[in-house]
């Protein structure tokens, strides 16, 4: 049975995409079966594992929209080790077109359940919003990554998203839960990071993860080569940091 989660955080260029296609391929690499489901209209999730999004005839627009199934929509990318429902600018539609309809919230849970037993984990690139579409991703997950910088407004945006989630946990998915908050991009030399870092970990204990991401200019890279920083560089940092994330991610959630 898969495990779902969402990457979320309602700031933009915070590195959700990063996270997403970097853990799914450090999942990938110790051998678990993942699916990453790109719920941004920008697409750089699709297009960062190797998938062009302008050549999609079918991405996760059909499958909100119910014009087709995820076993229908999805693809495999060989190059990155897992599968994609990819998305394009399309999307940025169905925010409109969900708002009238039935289980408007739910469709990607619905959706997901075909496809469950065929996957160890799906992992879902969420927009930066508190959108219709994060909220599908939201209500479809099991739980939430909070990728962050230890910036100061880090924290400021942090505490928006603790409580849709704890909204979302009462009326929505009562399964819902913050498995952790992973620090990325990460410069120990600069003492503000350091600070909010310590900040971060007595506000919210164990629930930060004990991997950090540091700041590594082959994960920025990578994605013009249509590839996770995992695999077009393995042994760089930035690669060997998601790689130990997803074990930790694993051991985790008792599955290793
Ligand atoms: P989001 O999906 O939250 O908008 P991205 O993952 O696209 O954020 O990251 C924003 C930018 O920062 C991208 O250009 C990405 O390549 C870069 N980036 C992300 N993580 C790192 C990192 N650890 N080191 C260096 N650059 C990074
Ligand atoms: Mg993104």
């Amino acid at each position: 049975m898969a495990r779902i989660f969402c990457i979320a955080n309602q700031k933009g260029g915070v590195g959700k995409t990063t996270t997403t296609v970097n853990l799914a391929a450090g999942l990938s690499k110790i051998g678990k079966r993942v699916l990453v489901v790109d719920l941004d209209p920008q697409g750089n999730a699709t297009m960062g594992s190797g998938v062009d999004k302008r050549a999609l005839t079918l991405t996760v627009y059909d499958v909100l929209l119910e014009n087709a199934s995820i076993v229908e929509a999805r693809v495999r990318s060989d190059k990155a080790g897992y599968d994609v429902l990819g998305a394009n600018r399309e999307l940025a539609g169905a925010e409109v077109e969900l708002v009238q309809l039935e289980r408007r919230d739910k469709r990607l849970r619905d959706a997901l359940t075909a496809v469950q037993t065929e996957y160890d984990f799906v992992l879902i690139d969420c927009p930066p919003s508190l959108s219709m579409l994060t909220l599908n991703g939201l209500c479809s997950a099991h739980g939430v990554v909070v990728p962050m910088q230890c910036e100061y407004f880090a924290l400021e945006g942090l505490s928006d998203l603790v409580n849709t989630i704890k909204q979302v946990h009462a009326n929505l998915n009562p399964e819902l839960e913050i498995i952790g908050l992973l620090r990325v991009m990460f410069d120990p030399r600069i003492t503000l990071q350091q600070q909010v870092s310590e900040q971060l970990k007595t506000h919210f204990g164990d629930k930060v993860f004990n991997t950090v991401i540091p700041r590594n200019v082959r994960l920025a890279e990578a994605p013009s080569y249509g590839l996770p920083g995992v695999v077009f560089d393995p042994a760089s940092k930035g690669a060997q940091a998601f790689v130990e994330f997803a074990q930790e991610m694993s051991q985790r959630l008792g599955s290793a």
